[in-house]
Parts: C-alpha cells; structure tokens; sequence
C-alpha cells in the first residue's frame, strides 16, 4: 500500500511558554523549540505499521519553510521510506483551503491508497483532512482511532464519538483519514535511524514543481484572513489565586469549603 502521510512543523507545547506577540499578528517565535505536530507523528507511526503487514511504502510530506526539513527527515528516521519538503515563498500565509490545496497537487503527483493527516494541528483548525479529500474526491473519515486493513480496497476504521463510545466504519480505498493521537504508541527515534537518514535527498518542491498557479495559494488567495491574536479578558467572577503554592493551596480548600464543594 502507497501511503501519504502530511506532516506539520509546530511549536512543541511542552518545551515552550507560548505567548501572542506585540502585535497581535502572531505567537512570539523567536526561541521556540519546534516539533512534529504530535498527531502526525501517530499517523506516521500507524503508516509504517501498515506497510509492515501489508507491504509499500510510507511518504511524508512537510509544508512550510526550509525548517520543515528536519521532522520530514525525523519521521524518516522514524521508518518512513521516502520524504518531500513543499516550500515556496508563495504558499506563505495561506489559509486552510490554501493548505489543502497545494497538499492536494502533491497527492496527485504520487499514486496513493492511502493518505493521513492529523486530526488537527497547532492552529487547531481540523480542517486540512476533510478539505483534502474533498478537493480530492475520496471517501474521508475523521478523527480516526483504529485502522484494519480488510483487502486491497478496503479498510476498517474506528472513531471515538460522543460518550466514550465507539463507531465502526468500512471505507473504500483510495481514501483520506485524520488520525486521533493514542492510535498507537509512536516508536523511539534513536540516534542510529537519525543518523541513518543524516545525508538522504529530501526534495524540495514549489509552486513551478506543482504546476500551481501562485495566485491561488497564499496571503492573496486567502478566503480567511487572520486579523488578531489575543489573549481573552478575565471573565467577570474569575479570581485569580495569588501567593505561594501552599498559600493557593489553602485559599482554595477554603474557597470550596465556603461554596460547600468539600467538607
Ligand atoms: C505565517 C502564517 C500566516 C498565516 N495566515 C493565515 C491566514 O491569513 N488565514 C488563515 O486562515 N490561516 C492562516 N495561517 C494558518 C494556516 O493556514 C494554518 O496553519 C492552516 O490553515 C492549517 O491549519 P491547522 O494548522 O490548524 O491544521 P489542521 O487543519 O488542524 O491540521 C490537520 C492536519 O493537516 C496536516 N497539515 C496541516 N498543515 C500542514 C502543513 N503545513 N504541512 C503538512 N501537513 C499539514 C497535518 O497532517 C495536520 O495534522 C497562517 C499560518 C502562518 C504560519
């Protein structure tokens, strides 16, 4: 089974305060340590199990700037096969639409039975999958927590609804899938497989590459314009605790002691 995997560049929410800058244009990225978007490194993961039981190949394809290179040759390292870095100065400030667009050439250039994304990124928009398999025309199915491959043209995959419940679906292969974080357990990537892929060619495709024409991709083509980032205001009846951690501590057992929360 070919296999498309997109894979994002994100700031590692674990590693950094996250702040909105001066602005309000952005976050504050100067000093940020970076990541793969956590959702795509299970979707990696659950590709190479794929292709272990079944045979073909994992690619992963990163959009953005010549950073990107880096989680593109990690998820390599990790044991995806090959790698594409898609970066152009025109892609930048697409939107989502924009995004899918340009991730929807890619697809095309390649014959794939498969294509993952993540369930959602660090914008949270969890828009890219369904977007993709729309331009696309394939069957799509979100938010996916178990994959079984049942013959060359079909899968079975489980969705996490409502309740903690469970739903079973068949889907016809070539499809889309957005792919849920604890799918799977993602392997270690060991300083042995980085190494390994240390001097592999990652191409780099743009927008000439992709035979997109630049003014559909982009701050220009953009349908959704980001205007602010912000932090919200407190909320009338919001109270912030201050002192020490005992301190706290205590002025909340005392709080919910006060609105008969505990005894
Ligand atoms: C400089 C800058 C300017 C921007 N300007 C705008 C703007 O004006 N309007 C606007 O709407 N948005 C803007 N964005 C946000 C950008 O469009 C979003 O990153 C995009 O819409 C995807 O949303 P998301 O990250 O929430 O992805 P989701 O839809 O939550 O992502 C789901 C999955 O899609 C795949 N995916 C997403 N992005 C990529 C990628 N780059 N490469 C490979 N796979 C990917 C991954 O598999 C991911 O798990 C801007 C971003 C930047 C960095």
């Amino acid at each position: 089974m070919e296999i498309l995997v997109c894979v994002k560049r994100v700031p590692d929410t674990a590693e950094n305060e996250i702040e909105v800058n001066r602005d309000g244009s952005d976050i504050e990225r100067d000093d940020l340590v970076y990541s793969v978007n956590e959702w795509d490194n299970y979707a990696v993961e659950e590709a190479i199990q794929i292709v272990d039981k079944v045979g073909g190949a994992v690619t992963v394809v990163s959009l953005g700037d010549e950073d990107s290179e880096e989680i593109v040759r990690r998820e390599m390292a990790m044991g995806a096969n090959n790698g594409i870095l898609v970066s152009d100065d025109a892609f930048e400030g697409s939107d989502g639409k924009g995004v899918a667009a340009i991730l929807k050439t890619v697809a095309e250039k390649g014959s794939y039975d498969l294509i993952l994304t993540g369930a959602q990124a660090d914008d949270g928009a969890g828009q890219i999958g369904g977007m993709l398999a729309a331009m696309l025309d394939l069957p799509y199915a979100s938010v996916v927590n178990s994959i079984e491959v049942v013959s060359d043209s079909q899968l079975k995959v489980g969705r996490e609804i409502e309740g903690g419940n469970q739903e079973l679906n068949e889907i016809g292969l070539p499809c889309v899938l957005s792919i849920q974080t604890g799918i799977n357990e993602p392997r270690y990537v060991g300083i042995r497989g980085i190494r390994k892929v240390a001097s592999v060619d990652i191409p780099i495709w743009g927008a000439a590459d992709l035979g997109l024409d630049a003014s559909n991709v982009g701050q220009s083509a953009a349908g959704v314009k980001r205007v602010d980032y912000f932090v919200p205001e407190f909320g009338e009846g919001a109270e912030i605790l201050e002192g020490s951690d005992e301190e706290i501590a205590e002025k909340l057992i005392d709080l919910l002691k006060a609105k008969g929360g505990i005894k």
